[in-house]
């Protein structure tokens, strides 16, 4: 039995990887960020395990994100190599977070928050918006498979916001956009309230995100009650297009 328990051991610092670990948060107090994250980038391989994913907090999966979203900026993305990371998720994935983003082309969350394959689970929707579906995948995601942070990502600059303030009618788009559309007079603003304005378009998106994570607990229990035990964190954030950066606004 201790042979097992050794063997266990050091497959687990074979195996120790990257991205999302709370044990190695620990060495990022002590050192630079980007030599950490340099240094995490090294000795990746494979995918979260259901063991490194169960250790962390929800706050601890909040900064493993932070700190990748810096790597980005920095252009100090970790070197992963995908197809170890296929092999090692191929039998089972314990993603660490479900995010809600936005279908827009520049706002792929894996690679803005420098993920891998089998960290996070991923619903995009034009204007992350909720609806029964992906309340379900998030009930998926933290209830059945175990993800302890729901994230709506929105992002500046975002069109279907712009389509929303502008009363946009074509097709399904129109039915998507009225969901939108809480957010408008929800947004206090001073000034030119058009999108013409980055500024007043940004401030709906905000309140889009901020409503979408009520949404979330008002209209599924099973992860209000999550949250309530502390078993998971809803939250939000927002991307900026220009800078790179995600400012967590939950
Ligand atoms: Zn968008």
């Amino acid at each position: 039995m201790k042979g097992t328990s050794h063997q266990s051991a050091d497959h687990r610092a074979v195996d120790r990887r990257r991205f999302l670990s709370a044990a190695l948060g620990a060495c990022a107090a002590s050192a630079p960020l980007g030599f950490v994250s340099m240094q995490l980038a090294a000795s990746m391989s494979g995918s979260l395990t259901k063991e490194q994913r169960d250790s962390m907090t929800p706050s601890q999966i909040i900064d493993e994100l932070k700190k990748g979203n810096e790597r980005f900026r920095a252009g100090k993305m970790a070197s992963r190599d995908y197809l170890a990371e296929k092999r090692s998720s191929a039998s089972g994935q314990y993603p660490a977070a479900v995010i809600l983003g936005c279908v827009d082309s520049r706002v792929p969350a894996e690679i803005i928050f420098d993920a891998g394959i089998g960290d996070t689970f991923n619903g995009r929707v034009a204007g992350n918006v909720v609806n029964d579906d992906l309340l379900g995948s998030m009930e998926f995601a933290c209830a059945v498979s175990g993800a302890k942070l729901v994230l709506v990502l929105g992002h500046t600059a975002c069109g279907a916001i712009k389509g929303a303030i502008d009363d946009v009618e074509l097709g399904n788009l129109t039915g998507l956009l009225g969901k939108i559309k809480p957010a408008i007079p929800e947004t206090k603003f001073e000034g030119d309230k058009s999108s013409k304005n980055p500024a007043y378009v940004d401030a709906v998106a905000r309140t889009n995100v901020k409503l979408g994570i009520e949404n979330i607990r008002r209209r599924s229990p099973v992860l209000e009650d999550l949250e309530k035990k502390g078993s998971i964190k809803i939250t939000g954030a927002m991307y900026d297009l220009a800078t790179g950066d995600v400012e967590f606004v939950g």
